[in-house]
């Protein structure tokens, strides 16, 4: 599409969005009496309107048949998580079984490292992208740790080529071919939170696995943003967080993916008994029987008002459709691209990939001077984005809530900012 750079055409791209009126789904933060301009949900997404009273079902639930709310609530509470994982299996791609929610990320990261990753003295690796989101940095390290190794050695941080902001697919997999005796596992953000490169997530599952390593993913920055195919992909698991893209509220609920090839009660992990076969779990009897899915990785009561807000927010998903959202999300970013382009561009530089295969929703602003203080600037003027250091200012419409027009206001203020500057 050729896009132009007026409000009109902005306007335009808007009447002929079928998913427009999902926006009013959802509570814009205020700013001068008006809704302000939401490029944060890759932070954290939204609420929508419906889930005030999801939560208030809960609580009459809790309010009037207490604990008989397991059984006889709205929605009984002992299957809670199995409500929200048909929605989930369609937008990341998987079977139902392969689906479970639990936690948080950064807890079912080790969770799964702990079944999957199995050092050895000659296999005992483990590989991700460097500058990896910090709380994975920390997780693999201590992993590492806890079985006698050193991080320095055991695990192999892949950076981009000298002078390049992202990583080349050809570098992972050489990389991966290079470290062929020792890999046990390759852990990359599907999408790099500070760069917002999109990995070949196929390619790179398929490399480490023909050396004989496991292929885990951390989807934050994927899940509800960009649609994968994990099991036709053949990962072997992958985490996520609910409160970015998918909108379940400040610490909701972690998504698990475990391929369903795995989930048998034969593989490792440390247990509990919400993952032990429910038709003998409350005979309270010793020796623990995993379930044979993903939902066998459970371990505590399901955490029911930590999900309400995801179920809510998953309806709207389905409705709209995940490849419907992927394909107006790619429309916005490239519309939002396009007009960053017509600014002072030596004042920035957008070092997220050019190629709208490589990437989702986010752009990310690299600003050699005066990032900081540009972003102070833009939230003054009602723009909420985030900044990461060093220089990184990150723009992300998403598709469920974000207009064409946003994305227009948004950049215009953007160049007023940068002229004052
Ligand atoms: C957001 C994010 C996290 C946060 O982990 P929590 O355990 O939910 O705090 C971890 N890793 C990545 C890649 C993230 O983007």
């Amino acid at each position: 599409m050729t896009f132009e750079n007026t409000l009109s055409f902005a306007q335009q791209l808007d009447a002929n969005d079928t998913l427009k009126h999902f926006r009013e789904q959802f509570y814009f933060p205020r700013h001068n009496g008006s809704d302000a301009i939401y490029f944060c949900g890759n932070s954290l997404g939204l609420q929508p309107k419906k889930v005030e009273d999801a939560i208030h079902v809960e609580l009459q639930t809790w309010r009037e048949l207490a604990v008989e709310g397991y059984f006889k609530g709205t929605n009984p509470w002992l299957y809670y998580h199995e409500y929200l994982r048909g929605s989930l299996a369609k937008i990341v791609g998987a079977k139902e079984d392969e689906i479970t929610v639990m936690n948080a990320l950064t807890v079912n990261l080790h969770f799964m490292m702990l079944s999957f990753y199995r050092p050895t003295k000659q296999r005992y690796k483990i590989m991700m992208e460097a500058g990896a989101f910090p709380s994975d940095q920390y997780a693999v390290e201590t992993q590492v740790k806890h079985y006698g190794f050193d991080p320095t050695d055991a695990i192999v941080e892949i950076s981009p080529r000298a002078g390049e902001k992202i990583l080349r697919n050809e570098d992972i997999v050489k990389a991966i071919d290079d470290n062929k005796d020792t890999l046990a596992l390759t852990i990359f953000g599907g999408i790099n939170y500070y760069t917002g490169q999109l990995y070949d997530i196929p390619l790179v599952t398929n490399a480490a696995q023909k050396i004989g390593a496991i292929a885990g993913w951390d989807l934050a920055h994927v899940t509800g943003n960009v649609p994968t195919q994990l099991h036709n992909w053949n990962v072997d698991f992958a985490v996520w967080c609910s409160y970015k893209y998918l909108n379940a509220g400040p610490g909701a609920v972690g998504g698990v993916f475990v391929h369903e090839r795995h989930a048998n009660p034969s593989t490792e992990r440390l247990a509990g008994w919400w993952g032990n076969d429910e038709k003998i779990r409350f005979k309270m009897e010793k020796g623990f029987i995993a379930k044979s899915d993903a939902s066998g990785w459970n371990l505590s009561t399901t955490q029911v008002f930590n999900m309400v807000a995801l179920k809510a927010s998953l309806e709207l998903f389905d409705e709209a459709g995940i490849q419907n959202l992927r394909a107006k999300s790619i429309l916005l970013t490239n519309f939002l691209e396009f007009l960053l382009q017509q600014l002072r561009y030596d004042a920035f530089e957008i070092i997220t990939p050019a190629n709208e295969h490589q990437r989702g929703a986010q752009l990310c602003l690299f600003f050699k001077e005066k990032g900081k203080a540009i972003h102070e600037q833009l939230m003054q003027n009602g723009i909420i984005v985030d900044y990461r250091e060093p220089g990184v200012i990150r723009v992300a419409p998403a598709p469920l809530y974000c207009s064409f027009e946003d994305v227009y206001k948004c950049v215009k203020i953007i160049s007023e900012v940068l002229n004052t500057n």
